[in-house]
């Protein structure tokens, strides 16, 4: 073992000469300053902080201003490398240490740290876990720990990561080491958990607001979700840049397909694209004008694009943080943005039959309906979209003004009756026929619509057969899909066959009201059309 240790000594004395000289800005924002002098003190931090908002700099900074290496843990390894570029661009001595590195690399970067020539060095959550790695770091000097994406070490969040378990440890190992945890989306429940898990007793919190408030959030009712797309791009953000969010591989080329085929710059992004090829499409994404992206969640994250103009779901996010945290995408320039979603009676069925085939255990899966129920009541709210969604990160607002339903309050209609005369056919094919299915059909029942499955099984001569056929089938979609996110209906299954709740009960004693959205027949389908 050498004796002598080599630390990075410190490269500034002055947290703004360091934001001047290497950053190139003229001032901190929000909280920044605090952030850093709290950490170049030694103490720790805990930083809640919505995208866009800087919290890089936090522990940038501060491993500039202290001796030794800044040691970074970042969950996303195609990030580290982007950060480590920028890095080095500025002058910041930065590695990364990860699976995808040679020995020969490896070798290199930890020969370096205990020299003392890095500044700050990103380590994949997975290797300081690992004992090796941490007998390593001890015989360097540390500045501090930085843990990103911090939510990933709560349990009960939406993205849970294992690894992150182990990182509870390095506050026993390095009790002299400032440790500062960063996210940008915590639920009051997930920021308790991470500062216990993280043993961040002792830190001082800083929680800025979660609103952004230059993105429009929108919801709308699915019909023909590539036709509503398309509109809304061509009547609000046509030639500007965008990402569209959807569930499978398939779609984000089918969507893709259909976007490029009527006029749009529109590439695919998935996990099971080429590596060469999705490094091109992020290329082209940031460096040229007006592409559109249509991806699954794996893209987006940590790509520092200001100007994107809107953010389109056309499948239904599966919680509130990875939606906030998909939104947050657009609009980092602070310049407006529009967010939408699409979303239908398919999606919920769709989701609550992925939450009862999902492998894990019944915790797991309870965890998950959860998740599923606040992004619901998201979508079927009829009050401010913002006020929302910032209650569910804990915070507090006054109705926003730029939101749909503050722009054009959605009116609420009474739907018991259409509600009973639903349940009631469920009830009667389940205890007459022992029979279940799923939403089409029983629409069909309901609108006394002939089909051969109708005929089939001679459904015509339900007592409710025709009794809802005041009502359009988009209609009755809209009235199922309200049923199902207020919980007064079950979709289980392979099939999504509808069954009672215990409030459904309730309904059909005539017990409990229900109230409905009122919908447009065709909702978000502009009647003005762009060439
Ligand atoms: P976050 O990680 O919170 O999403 P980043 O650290 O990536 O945010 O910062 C978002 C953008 O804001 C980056 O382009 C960054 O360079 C810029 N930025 C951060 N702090 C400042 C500042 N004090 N002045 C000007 N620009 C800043
Ligand atoms: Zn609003």
């Amino acid at each position: 073992m050498t004796a002598v240790r080599a630390a990075a000594p410190p490269r500034f004395t002055d947290a703004r000469e360091a934001l001047h000289t290497v950053f190139g800005y003229d001032a901190f924002r929000g909280e920044q300053q605090q952030i850093i002098e709290q950490v170049v003190g030694g103490g720790d931090a805990v930083v809640l902080m919505p995208t866009g908002g800087g919290k890089s700099l936090c522990y940038q900074i501060p491993s500039l201003l202290r001796e030794g290496t800044g040691v970074v843990v970042s969950p996303l390894i195609a990030l580290m490398h982007d950060q480590v570029q920028a890095l080095r661009a500025v002058g910041v001595r930065a590695e990364f240490l990860n699976s995808t590195q040679q020995a020969d690399e490896r070798a290199e970067v930890e020969r370096a740290y205990l020299a003392g020539e890095i500044d700050l060095l990103y380590v994949a959550p997975e290797r300081l876990s690992n004992e090796a790695t941490k007998r390593f770091l001890e015989r360097g000097t540390i500045a501090l720990f930085a843990i990103d994406e911090a939510h990933c070490v709560s349990q009960w969040g939406h993205d849970f990561r294992p690894d992150y378990l182990a990182l509870s440890e390095l506050a026993e190992r390095w009790p002299d080491v400032p440790r500062i945890a960063l996210t940008a989306t915590a639920t009051e429940a997930t920021h308790r958990e991470l500062t216990e898990r993280l043993s961040l007793c002792e830190a001082r919190h800083f929680v800025s607001s979660f609103d952004r408030p230059n993105i429009q959030y929108r919801i709308v009712s699915k019909n023909d979700p590539r036709r509503q797309l398309l509109d809304f791009i061509r009547t609000e953000h046509p030639g500007e840049a965008g990402i569209v969010y959807a569930l499978s591989r398939a779609s984000t080329e089918k969507i893709a397909d259909f976007l490029s085929q009527n006029g749009c710059r529109a590439l695919p992004y998935h996990a099971g694209l080429d590596a060469r090829v999705r490094a091109e499409t992020q290329s082209r994404f940031l460096r040229e004008e007006g592409i559109i992206v249509v991806a699954t969640i794996a893209f987006g994250m940590g790509i520092d694009k200001p100007d994107v103009r809107f953010v389109a779901h056309v499948d239904l996010p599966k919680s509130v943080e990875g939606y906030y945290q998909e939104t947050g995408r657009a609009g980092r320039d602070g310049a407006p943005s529009t967010t939408w979603l699409a979303y239908g009676l398919q999606d919920v069925v769709q989701q609550r039959r992925m939450i009862d085939e999902s492998p894990g255990d019944l915790a797991h899966r309870r965890r998950m309906q959860q998740h599923l129920d606040a992004m619901l009541a998201l979508c079927e709210t009829v009050q401010c979209r913002r006020q929302n969604l910032l209650a569910y990160f804990g915070q507090s607002s006054e109705p926003c003004g730029n939101c749909d339903t503050c722009i054009t309050p959605p009116a609420a209609w009474d739907g018991t009756v259409p509600a009973q005369k639903f349940l009631s056919t469920i009830v009667r094919l389940q205890r007459e026929r022992g029979q279940r299915y799923g939403a089409g059909h029983l629409i069909d029942i309901v609108r006394g619509k002939r089909t051969p499955r109708v005929d089939q099984y001679g459904h015509d001569t339900l007592a409710t057969w025709g009794i809802g056929d005041d009502l359009s089938e988009q209609q009755w979609r809209g009235v199922v899909r309200q049923l199902l996110a207020q919980g007064l209906l079950a979709s289980v299954g392979e099939y999504g066959t509808l069954e009672l709740t215990d409030a459904s009960a309730e309904v059909l004693a005539g017990r409990r009201a229900v109230q409905l959205r009122t919908e447009p027949e065709r909702a978000s389908r502009p009647s003005r059309r762009a060439p």
